[in-house]
């Protein structure tokens, strides 16, 4: 007599392999985001930005790109030295996950134009997303930069407006991401004109700014 049992399944039979990884994985980051500036000096709003647009857009980092001679501003006021700007750069950004701060702009030497930048991110890094942050005061003159047709063909604009601010436009060329902030209301300019005042930097600029620039003796600013 032939009896058929059908055996009980367990469990793990019925699902061998239970999918753990959604509870494993950590959401994907990709995009490199390029936060241009002078930084002269570093200050919280340009950290908020960068901060404000890797977590939006989940980037995979931002750096802060210090320009060599900025096209816009030389001969208009005196500049800090570029490796003074990017020391106080990399002190800003130090211990901030997602930032990191960028000297190729210094290494190219010469007037910088932000084509040349993203050209020659374009090619050191043919498999990543560029993404060009500006607030929008600077996206406000976006068409006046050099070879600036060319530009959008290279990278997503990303304009980061604070709260109140008028909304910026672009050309229609530009692919366009829009970030939100709180304002945070200091500019580098402001900055030093307190410091040759005498007045003291913080909060406005992380401490490890303040430190770097007391060390190069920049601003005529002693920070006690
Ligand atoms: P300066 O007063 O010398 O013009 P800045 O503080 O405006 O200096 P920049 O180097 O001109 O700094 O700006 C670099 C980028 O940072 C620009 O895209 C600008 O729009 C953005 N940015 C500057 N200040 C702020 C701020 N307070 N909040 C958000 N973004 C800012
Ligand atoms: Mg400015």
């Amino acid at each position: 007599m032939v009896t058929s049992v059908t055996p009980v399944r367990l469990p793990e039979e019925i699902l061998p392999d239970a999918d753990h990884t959604l509870d494993d994985m950590s959401p994907v980051r990709r995009g490199l985001g390029i936060l241009g500036g002078t930084f002269d000096p570093p200050h919280i709003g340009h950290i908020a930005a960068a901060k404000a647009v890797f977590d939006a857009l989940m980037l995979e980092r931002v750096v802060l790109m210090v320009a060599n001679e900025p096209w816009q501003k030389v001969g208009i006021r005196p500049l800090s030295a570029p490796d003074d700007r990017l020391a106080m750069t990399r002190a800003a950004v130090m211990g901030i996950d997602g930032l990191e701060t960028s000297d190729i702009e210094i290494r190219r030497g010469g007037p910088t134009y932000t084509i040349d930048s993203l050209e020659e991110l374009r090619s050191s890094n043919p498999d990543t997303d560029l993404y060009l942050i500006l607030g929008a005061d600077a996206a406000t003159g976006l068409d006046s930069w050099h070879r600036s047709s060319e530009l959008a063909g290279l990278a997503t604009l990303v304009i980061v407006e604070r709260d109140g601010e008028t909304r910026a436009e672009a050309s229609s060329d530009w692919s366009i991401e829009r970030v939100t902030m709180p304002r945070v209301d200091v500019s580098s300019t402001e900055l030093r004109a307190l410091a040759a005042r005498g007045v003291s930097l913080t909060p406005f600029v992380p401490a490890p700014v303040i430190d770097e620039i007391d060390s190069r003796g920049l601003y005529g600013l002693v920070d006690s």
